[in-house]
């Protein structure tokens, strides 16, 4: 006979949530695991002693948490999607019928609290990795991603307006029916204006609304306004160790030695010291291998294209005890003078020139000399450091790294962004920027920790055995077929 469900209401109902939400639920194991109460303590002098009752800080953490482990990047849907789901009911601690936080609650609280609320939580939960066995820690892999900030380009506005921003304020004060449009001077205006675009660019414009968020061009990227997101990530165990927010237009190489200092501070708190650091071409440059050297860590990072280029002085070797290049006929190159780069003034590359009357005999004068009748090679001041590395990059270990670093930290930082809420930052400032991207790195450890307990358990670990003897299993068969089928042939 067939069923009708027959839809009627209940007034009263005997529930409890803890019977619904099953043990092996994710939020329920990590409410096992994740301890905030210290946030009661830390949090405490944000406060006053009087008035209304804040949000408590631990349900405000979790109500972050939710956000990025569901990639919610609204404050709204964090709220709804809380509301509607049992589990993460349970997780915060709220019951069916409680009264819920207002959305705009959220962002405020985020912007109270300070950046070391966040950062203490991602040592906390690195901590926890830790205990688990999950990081080695002795070598890490950097990159970096672009990451959207929360401002419109064509908003932006010439730097010229905002530094007189507090004349237009009094103005505004003293006659309050004038048009805030009209003081500012918008990137691109109404096609009905006339007013002609005017080319944006770091130096001359900022945007109002967020004013580190930077105009940054990459290939495959559209131009706009980004933060770029610093991350390392152990090799043993694909974990993130460090994530940072720096401007988006800032380079890869002048980020390093601020990003090894914390790499190496994180992980000294576990008495693990880092050994090797692998990253891209973009982070090579003399001030981040000195930095590598400060902290005794061996670096893997290819050297730049002009590198190459002025390491193939082509006839030329380089005597390094008496400071000096020497051609195939015995023509000494002889260090001249230093040249300060026109990119970077601080930046500076030494000179070497050889003798005209050295060279009135060679047949192959008109080919190697300049105009001026001399040779003359340049050489950056960190000659010797660039030197090593591209000895180091030249084994075989390097080449097996180079594969490593790709492997490793690139899928993490796809990861964060498609599926840890980390496509875009829905707040504010290179502050709260790196409160979410550190959230983003949290809920992304915390996934893979449970990952991993879950994987100790018997049952998981039974199924995984079974899996693996299957996978054997079908190679087996595979093997005795393709046997009988040469057999057949011959
Ligand atoms: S031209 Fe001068 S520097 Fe060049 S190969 Fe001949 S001797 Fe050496």
């Amino acid at each position: 006979m067939q069923g009708k469900k027959i839809q009627q209401e209940r007034l009263f109902i005997n529930f409890q949530l803890s019977e619904y939400v099953p043990a092996d639920n994710f939020y329920r194991q990590l409410s096992q695991i994740l301890d905030l109460r210290f946030l009661y303590k830390s949090t405490a002098d944000y406060y006053g002693s009087e008035g209304q009752k804040s949000i408590d800080p631990v349900v405000f953490m979790k109500l972050m948490l939710v956000g990025y482990l569901e990639n919610l990047t609204s404050d709204r849907r964090i709220i709804r999607t809380s509301r509607m789901r049992m589990d993460i009911l349970f997780f915060l601690g709220y019951d069916l019928d409680e009264e819920f936080p207002w959305h705009s609650t959220l962002s405020r609280t985020r912007k109270l609290y300070g950046e070391d609320q966040f950062i203490t939580l991602f040592k906390q939960v690195l901590k926890l990795c830790v205990d688990h066995g999950l990081i080695s820690g002795k070598r890490q892999a950097i990159d970096s991603a672009l990451v959207r900030a929360n401002a419109s380009i064509s908003k932006m506005v010439e730097k010229q307006v905002m530094a007189d921003a507090n004349v237009y304020v009094q103005e505004l004060a003293d006659n309050v029916d004038k048009d805030v449009a009209a003081l500012e001077k918008p990137i691109c205006n109404d096609k009905t204006t006339g007013t002609k675009r005017v080319p944006a660019s770091n130096e001359s414009h900022v945007s109002p609304s967020d004013p580190d968020a930077r105009i940054t061009m990459k290939p495959g990227k559209p131009m706009n306004l980004y933060y770029r997101s610093q991350v390392s990530v152990d090799t043993a165990s694909h974990l993130i160790t460090y994530i940072g927010a720096f401007p988006g237009n800032a380079a890869d190489n002048v980020s390093l030695p601020k990003i090894l200092e914390k790499i190496v501070e994180n992980m000294q708190e576990h008495n693990i010291q880092v050994n090797e650091i692998l990253a891209d071409t973009g982070y090579s440059s003399g001030d981040a291998m000195r930095s590598l050297a400060e902290h005794n860590i061996e670096g893997y990072i290819p050297n730049t294209a002009s590198y190459k280029k002025d390491r193939q002085e082509e006839g030329f070797t380089y005597d390094i005890g008496n400071d000096r290049y020497t051609c195939k006929k015995g023509v000494h190159a002889t260090f001249r003078c230093y040249e300060k780069l026109a990119k970077n003034r601080k930046l500076q590359r030494k000179i070497y020139r050889t003798n005209p009357a050295d060279c009135m005999n060679c047949p192959i004068k008109s080919t190697c000399l300049n105009y001026m009748g001399t040779r003359r090679i340049k050489h950056s001041l960190d000659k010797p450091l660039y030197d090593q590395m591209y000895q180091r990059m030249s084994s075989d270990r390097a080449k097996t790294y180079k594969k490593l670093r790709s492997s490793t930290v690139e899928p993490v930082i796809g990861s964060l962004i498609n599926y840890t809420g980390m496509g875009r930052i829905n707040a504010k400032g290179i502050e709260q920027a790196n409160k979410c991207m550190i959230m983003a790195a949290i809920a992304y450890n915390l996934k893979k920790l449970l990952k991993y307990k879950a994987g100790l358990s018997p049952s998981a670990t039974d199924s995984t055995k079974k899996s693996i003897d299957e996978i054997i299993y079908s190679h087996l068969c595979y093997f005795r077929l393709a046997r009988a089928v040469l057999l057949s042939i011959s």
